[in-house]
């Protein structure tokens, strides 16, 4: 047995009581279903030609008696495998969704950067759904379909030999035909699946982005964009539909057909006094419990070519290994000082050709304030996003307090890093648990002085419900700078000794910079601080520049050592700069 059945089938275990009770319960029914036809032979071939009306008046109400016993057994257990039944699978998945989510919280940055969200929502819901009607309909259809079918055949045997023979002789042609559109299904299904993830994927795009479409006033784009893949998706589930409509078609066509050969043959046996009437009539109530099945059996099929593919999906994504995680002897950090240094690091994107950079060698005091100066692209940022292993060199190392990152469980390396960014990701919820968010265990107080501290707390205030106001998904009712200022007040309820800003007032106004700036400079004071600005104002204090150019660290030093020095820092700060003096 391979890894992934496995793993299908370990979805299994809890529920396993369960999945006994659904399999005996659907064994129940299914033979019950054997039986009400017996019940009509016996009626008809016995108690009507051997007893008159007065004698077997009785023994039919005693038969009617048992079916109803019978119905009412196939009611509890209908019910049954309705009800619990799809909830094992409903439980299953569950069990799915919840190791998913929180594989998808394991997986790293690289991951990330190459997947589009709405693909990987529909894992989540469309894929699953899949593999849940397989876990207990799959099971459930092969015992109901095997008890029926085998059941029907022994007593169609024994009914009528050479009618059964009849019957048989259609089969062959039926499942030829079933796998031959079954196969031309699962194609359609799985283009159906394709595009279906290609649409989800492009409406999150699209949402997301809703705020550009409009100030582009783009919606005519957008619209003929989403129409294109739509159609593709309708043309793919016509074509799906087409073969679906052929399939049940077909089928039906062939229980008619055989029904007419039965009738056929089952009146030139009555005519030849072979067989009675009860007995034709049994044999087509039981020749319909065979066809049944066949066509149960094959709709399984695409059952199982659907779950196993949702499964499949679902399952790679379970095997991609975070390519960052703890050693097993990782430790934890306490009382961290700052002192942060690089040694040789060079660094590589996955799946890129050429280092971003190399031989960076650099060593940071604790609570130094750094600033990194580098044209756009040069690698401020992946440099930066080193330091908590979002990536991890490709040569060299970093060590914090003298300890090689890799050797810091990572859930201790980040708690001691605050990072904020151009972008700031507010959740849905209040100021309040947003602000929170960097540390679950503040009061209310704590939370009112991180903001304070943050210069937030005035326009928390001003805001209806003030620090329980709502401000919705990505905190579109704040201004940019407001929304920088709860970021702040997010890392300095962390309280982190080391600090990142990376860009953390570019896209903000002159007035909203300056507030802004003197909250980070109050963050960072005794803090270890790398800060990547394009503001002179920001640069000019650092205790130390460094600039990042193409082949690793250029020149470092003071504001105005480097302004002595002529090098590319002097160029850079007349070119970009001076306009700003
Ligand atoms: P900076 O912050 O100095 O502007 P970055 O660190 O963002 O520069 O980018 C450095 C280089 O790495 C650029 O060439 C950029 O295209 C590339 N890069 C950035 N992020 C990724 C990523 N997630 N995957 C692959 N390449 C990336
Ligand atoms: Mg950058």
């Amino acid at each position: 047995m391979n890894k992934k059945t496995k793993k299908f089938l370990s979805y299994y275990k809890p529920y396993l009581g369960l999945f006994m009770a659904d399999m005996f319960f659907a064994l129940l029914a299914s033979s019950i279903s054997l039986i009400y036809p017996m019940i009509v032979r016996y009626i008809t071939n016995e108690i009507l030609v051997k007893y008159d009306i007065s004698e077997s008046a009785p023994i039919i109400m005693k038969l009617l008696f048992v079916m109803l016993a019978l119905a009412a057994i196939e009611f509890l257990s209908t019910f049954f495998t309705a009800y619990k039944g799809h909830m094992m699978g409903a439980k299953m998945e569950y069990d799915m969704r919840n190791d998913i989510f929180e594989h998808f919280q394991k997986l790293s940055f690289s991951f990330y950067d190459n997947q589009k969200i709405g693909q990987l929502m529909t894992r989540i819901t469309n894929d699953l759904f899949d593999v849940t009607e397989l876990c207990h309909h799959g099971p459930e259809d092969i015992i109901i379909s095997s008890i029926k079918f085998i059941g029907a055949f022994f007593i169609l045997i024994n009914i009528n030999l050479p009618l059964t023979l009849l019957v048989f002789s259609f089969i062959p042609l039926m499942l030829v035909f079933a796998l031959f559109m079954r196969g031309r299904m699962r194609r359609a299904f799985k283009r159906n699946r394709e595009k279906i993830a290609d649409i989800n994927a492009q409406i999150e795009d699209n949402l997301s982005g809703i705020r550009v479409v409009k100030s582009f006033a783009n919606e005519a784009v957008e619209m003929s964009k989403f129409k294109e893949g739509n159609n593709k998706f309708i043309d793919s589930k016509r074509n799906s539909y087409l073969n679906m409509g052929i399939f049940h078609s077909g089928l039906t066509l062939f229980t008619a057909l055989i029904n007419v050969a039965v009738i056929a043959g089952g009146g030139l046996f009555i005519a030849k006094k072979i067989i009675n009437v009860g007995d034709l009539l049994t044999f087509l109530l039981y020749v319909n419990l065979l066809v049944d099945p066949v066509k149960k059996l094959i709709n399984f099929t695409e059952q199982f070519q659907n779950g196993m593919s949702g499964f499949s999906r679902f399952y790679e994504i379970l095997e991609i290994e975070p390519d960052i995680v703890d050693k097993p002897d990782a430790i934890s950090l306490n009382e961290v000082k700052g002192e942060i240094e690089f040694k040789n690091v060079a660094f590589k994107y996955n799946d890129a050709k050429e280092d971003v950079f190399r031989n960076i060698n650099l060593k940071v005091k604790a609570g130094e304030y750094i600033a990194l100066v580098g044209s756009s692209g040069v690698g401020k940022t992946t440099m930066c996003s080193l330091i908590p292993r979002f990536y991890e060199v490709s040569e060299g190392l970093i060590t914090i307090d003298g300890i090689d990152i890799k050797d810091i469980k990572l859930k201790s390396l980040r708690k001691n890093i605050g990072i904020v960014q151009q972008d700031v990701y507010l959740f849905a919820g209040t100021v309040m648990d947003n602000i929170r968010y960097g540390n679950a265990n503040a009061t209310e107080e704590d939370v009112i002085r991180a903001a304070k501290n943050a210069n937030a707390h005035d326009f928390i205030m001003e805001l209806p419900e003030g620090y329980y106001t709502d401000i919705g998904q990505r905190g579109v009712k704040l201004s940019g700078g407001q929304k920088q200022r709860l970021s702040i007040a997010r890392v300095f309820l962390k309280n982190p000794p080391i600090l990142i800003f990376d860009e953390a007032t570019s896209s903000l106004d002159n007035e909203s910079e300056k507030v802004v700036q003197e909250s980070l400079e109050k963050l960072a004071k005794n803090r270890t601080t790398f800060v990547i600005a394009h503001r002179l104002s920001t640069i000019k204090n650092a205790q130390r520049i460094i600039v990042l150019a193409e082949d690793g660290i250029k020149e470092t030093g003071t504001h105005e050592e480097l302004l002595a020095k002529e090098g590319v820092y002097a160029g850079l700060y007349r070119l970009a700069y001076s306009s700003q003096e």
